[in-house]
């Protein structure tokens, strides 16, 4: 299994340019490669006996030039225009294949990043080797065991980092603690709500933040285009808006750490992201909680320890079933956070109550798919990816 770790990198002035110098040559071979994509393309259609453009081809064409026609290739690793023909062949692939847009420039500024493979770089202890610069700092030591398969160095927002790819066998991680069921109900004025009873309010970074956000963006509008003040404008809002980020990513991290370490079948919701963003209430609330994002950790967290996250149709009416006796609600307006059954009488808690069911749910659906019979309303979610095709999971 592969697993990422993002470090954060500590270079000196000297270490900084260097990155940089990586980064554009990076960025220039990639838009070289893609120019030249392009042009074969179009002699192909011309004369079909001439052979379709392919990353290999482009890679040694590349070599063959370089040492005259950019010299200043040769200052830094050679990884850096050679993994960015590559990439730019997967591109291809994902767009050829129906999975992508068609590949665009890389832009300064946006696409500031180089990838090494495992036999240009060497990790140890909190420092990085890497080839042409030598050892640099990094800010944390590197948290997984196992075979080193590539690294990407990256800039965001004026810091760099290091995503070190490790393949690390499955068996690593510790097994869930209680191999009991969970139901978590995904809401909007709370994060998630367990069977169990407990909630997380989550970060809610964005909104806290939300009034600095737009006084630093109406400060940039302000700015005349181009200007230092304009530049500097815009990388405190850069900043602030990678800040924003980190802490939602944590607090997302943290709680699916939380579940998929003590339950082994986990009943989440199928919510239609894309629909709930279209009413704007909600949507920013919704945008906040990065609710796919949250699924996504889930069901690959649960895969590493050996748990499954079960799906619950979005019809399902989790809400407004009561999970002691059944009884189905005619309709349950979004205000109502508690009410009682009709029918047993039971009080609920909304959030809780819809948990219940869909740990319910979840539960029954994996024991009628062991008995061979129709998983009904809930389908299994395998959490399993390989790298090429999800992308790698990243933890940081
Ligand atoms: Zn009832």
């Amino acid at each position: 299994m592969y697993m990422a770790h993002r470090i954060e990198l500590d270079p000196n002035n000297v270490q900084a340019t260097y990155l940089a110098r990586a980064a554009g040559t990076a960025r220039f071979a990639y838009n070289w490669a893609l120019a030249e994509w392009k042009r074969q393309c179009e002699a192909c259609k011309i004369d079909p006996t001439l052979p379709k453009p392919n990353e290999a081809a482009l890679r040694r064409q590349l070599n063959a030039i370089k040492a005259e026609m950019f010299p200043w290739m040769l200052e830094v690793t050679k990884n850096a225009p050679q993994m960015a023909i590559q990439q730019l062949g997967c591109a291809f692939k994902n767009f050829f294949e129906g999975r992508a847009r068609y590949p665009t420039c890389r832009r300064k500024g946006r696409d500031d990043r180089f990838t090494l493979t495992n036999d240009q770089f060497r990790v140890k202890d909190k420092r990085i080797r890497i080839p042409k610069l030598g050892w640099l700092r990094m800010c944390e030591s590197l948290r997984f065991e196992g075979k080193i398969v590539s690294a990407s160095i990256a800039r965001s927002a004026g810091r760099w980092f290091a995503s070190i790819v490790v393949d690390t066998s499955a068996s690593s991680l510790p097994l869930t603690e209680i191999q009991g069921a969970v139901g978590v109900d995904l809401g909007v004025t709370r994060l998630a709500t367990l069977s169990t009873g407990e909630t997380f309010v989550g970060p809610k970074a964005l909104r806290s933040l939300l009034s600095r956000v737009k006084r630093l963006a109406r400060s940039l509008s302000r700015k005349v285009k181009g200007s230092r003040n304009y530049v500097k404008a815009k990388s405190k809002l850069a900043r602030l808006l990678a800040r924003i980020a980190d802490i939602r990513r944590d607090g997302l991290h943290k709680l699916t750490t939380f579940i998929t370490r003590r339950f082994h079948i986990i009943g989440i919701e199928d919510l239609n992201v894309k629909g709930m963003l279209g009413n704007h209430c909600l949507a920013r609330s919704i945008a906040d909680m990065a609710f796919g994002e949250l699924r996504r950790q889930l069901e690959y967290k649960a895969a590493w320890r050996g748990g499954q996250v079960v799906v619950v149709d979005r019809w399902y009416p989790s809400s407004k079933t009561c999970s002691c006796c059944g009884h189905r609600l005619d309709m349950l307006n979004l205000q109502v956070r508690q009410w009682g059954c009709p029918t047993c009488g039971a009080l609920h808690d909304r959030d809780v109550n819809a948990a219940i069911n869909l740990r319910n749910m979840a539960v029954s659906s994996t024991v009628t798919a062991c008995g061979g019979e129709g998983a009904g309303l809930a389908f299994e979610a395998h959490g399993e990816t390989s790298p090429g095709e999800a992308g790698i999971q990243q933890q940081s």
